[in-house]
């Protein structure tokens, strides 16, 4: 696929780049294992690998506007949205530079035979192969940890942000990171499986639909590398019928609606108790038939456009096939008339469980709805579901959401909010929405090379 930047609002052309070639390849390759060879990435240099990440947050922070407008331009975001996601990228930086020291220590293990204890050390080179839907949130995950270990990191970034992936690699470099720390290539996917396929790769760490992260998996597996898959989701968000149903409303509407709905942990699939689901139908309703379209660049804008025509295309193509398989369109369902990729927001109901809808993932401002007499009837409905990735629960009665929570089968489970990240929770799903994790301690102790050492007592 062409490295391309079509500003999504406008359909216009912005940039094309070209791609990489097996030099640049081999030339980063060698250039991470001599990084990863030298002093810099041993545990002496810890303070000025975590110092580089702090002034990475300051430069993000310095040039918020600046990159959350390009963010906006290259795939749509609204531009508050990505000031919001800059704000977290320093965050997660800033929270592994004051952590990674002490979840580096090692750690003593009591035994009979003598003196025993885990060092944790690098593990080498990371591939990393990303997403477009938030183009600098995604890579921080990644390279910030791996920064703080010694792990050089390799991108490949969704074809559609180029423009976002050169700034992130040129601000770690004005942060004061050495050459080969984070490298990023304009690739294919037989050129990710190539480096993959490496020695001196041992990592591969992507964010992707099921099909990438499939076929990427299956490459780290044939060669015996290390992987940790962050795939889609399909989640609940539930409302019991003691919900606080105004704040429920609003935030199930944000939860659907946030970055235009394509967010692997967006509410997608909203599950009502049958007592309160016709006033949070209504209040839904009317909530998305009041939704302001437009320019991601105006601040009273609520719903950009999606990333790109493909995008468009293909959740139209899903919404038809829900309805002819039969369910009710409650309200849009189509593509909006004129320039850019826009989407109207979307009501589904009447989802039937041999609908192709009630397992699919519906990447835009599609929500849908469901209807259960029960606690059971919820938990059945949810866990009836490919994917396993976040999920929320509304209810005035925290003990009662507490259980539900304990029974449903995902990564992560928030009550009285949206499926939400930060820095020091850890994020990562089950099922068909992948494994391992990313953030908190977690996520960091991923591609960190846990080395036991004993000494023997004496007989
Ligand atoms: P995608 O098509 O899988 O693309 C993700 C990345 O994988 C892109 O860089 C893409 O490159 C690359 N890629 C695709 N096929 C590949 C292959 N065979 N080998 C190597 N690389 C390959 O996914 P997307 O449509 O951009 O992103 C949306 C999906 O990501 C959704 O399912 C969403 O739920 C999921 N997601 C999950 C999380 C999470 O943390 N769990 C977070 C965000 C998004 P090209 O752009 O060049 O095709």
């Amino acid at each position: 696929m062409a490295y391309q930047s079509v500003n999504p609002a406008t359909g216009e052309v912005v940039k094309t780049f070209t791609p990489h070639d097996q030099q640049k390849i081999d030339q980063t390759l060698a250039r991470a294992q001599a990084l990863f060879k030298s002093d810099w990435s041993q545990h002496d240099h810890l303070p000025q690998r975590l110092d580089v990440l702090l002034k990475f947050a300051d430069l993000l922070l310095e040039q918020k506007e600046q990159l959350a407008t390009l963010m906006s331009s290259e795939m749509g975001k609204l531009i508050a949205q990505g000031r919001d996601e800059i704000e977290l990228c320093a965050g997660i930086a800033r929270y592994y530079s004051a952590q990674a020291a002490e979840f580096l220590k090692p750690v003593q293990y009591p035994t009979d035979l003598g003196e025993a204890w885990v060092e944790n050390h690098p593990l080498g080179l990371i591939m990393a192969v990303e997403p477009w839907n938030f183009p600098f949130y995604q890579l921080m995950r990644v390279f910030a940890p791996n920064y703080a270990i010694g792990n050089p990191v390799m991108l490949k970034h969704a074809s559609i942000v180029p423009q976002c992936a050169e700034k992130f690699e040129a601000l770690i470099r004005d942060a004061g990171a050495p050459d080969g720390a984070f490298t990023n290539l304009f690739i294919s996917p037989d050129q990710v499986a190539e480096i993959i396929a490496d020695q001196r790769v041992q990592g591969v760490a992507l964010t992707g639909s099921e099909g990438a992260g499939s076929v990427v998996a299956q490459q780290a597996g044939k060669h015996l590398k290390k992987s940790t898959l962050e795939l889609g989701g399909n989640d609940v968000f539930v409302v019991l019928d003691d919900a606080d149903m105004e704040k429920a409303i609003t935030i199930g509407c944000q939860a659907r609606l946030n970055n235009a709905g394509q967010v692997c942990t967006a509410a997608k699939r909203f599950i009502l108790h049958e007592k309160i689901a016709a006033q949070f139908r209504q209040g839904m309703l009317e909530a998305f038939k009041a939704i302001k379209i437009g320019d991601p660049l105006d601040e009273s804008t609520q719903l950009g456009p999606l990333s790109s025509k493909d995008a468009t295309d293909k959740l139209y193509k899903q919404v038809q096939k829900a309805v002819k398989q039969g369910a009710t369109l409650l309200t849009g369902g189509n593509p909006v008339q004129g320039q850019g990729f826009f989407f109207e927001p979307t009501i589904l109901e009447n989802i039937s469980i041999d609908n192709d809808a009630w397992y699919e993932e519906f990447f835009g401002p599609v929500a849908q709805i469901y209807i259960a007499k029960d606690d059971d009837e919820i938990v059945e409905i949810a866990n009836n579901s490919n994917y396993g990735l976040g999920g929320a629960i509304h209810s005035k009665d925290i003990e009662r959401a507490k259980k539900l929570a304990s029974r449903i089968e995902t990564g992560m489970l928030w009550i009285n909010w949206y499926t939400a990240s930060s820095p020091e929770l850890p994020f990562g799903g089950v099922k068909r929405s992948g494994y391992g994790h990313e953030l908190a301690d977690i996520g960091f102790s991923e591609f960190v090379q846990k080395r036991l050492v004993v000494v023997k007592s004496a007989e």
